[in-house]
């Protein structure tokens, strides 16, 4: 590009896989010919686009969440809880109802962060 137009970093020493550096969708039109597109991992679906991807992920948790008692349920200990009532009965895994409410948890304090760096 004849100038620094994206932010780098090296990949970590452990395992040499990425650090999420690139966290959008970006076309780059070359001075000499030819396109560089740079795109986000979709390994951690939804962390980026917040509570669309998540919402994709674990479907069969969302349409359970409808019928929970209270419209802002956490699906830990209210009462009315279709998830928790789900896990009881043997319908659901315990753990991928902890992985959800850890990954909601993700993008709400993600989204939190990238609100406050966009009002600077
Ligand atoms: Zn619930």
């Amino acid at each position: 590009m004849g100038e620094e137009v994206l932010d780098i970093a090296a990949v970590r020493e452990k395992d040499q896989k990425g650090r999420h550096t690139t966290t959008r969708r970006e076309l780059f039109v070359r001075p000499a010919g030819g396109v560089v597109i740079d795109t986000p991992g979709t390994r951690e679906v939804g962390l980026w686009d917040a509570d669309e991807g998540v919402d994709d992920a674990f479907v069969e948790i969302v349409s359970l969440a409808a019928e929970c008692r209270f419209g802002d349920c956490a699906h830990t200990v209210e009462p009315g809880c279709a998830v928790r009532a789900a896990v009881a009965r043997g319908e659901l895994e315990a753990e991928r109802v902890e992985r959800y409410l850890r990954v909601r948890a993700g993008t709400a304090s993600r989204a939190a962060r990238v609100g406050r760096a966009k009002r600077r």
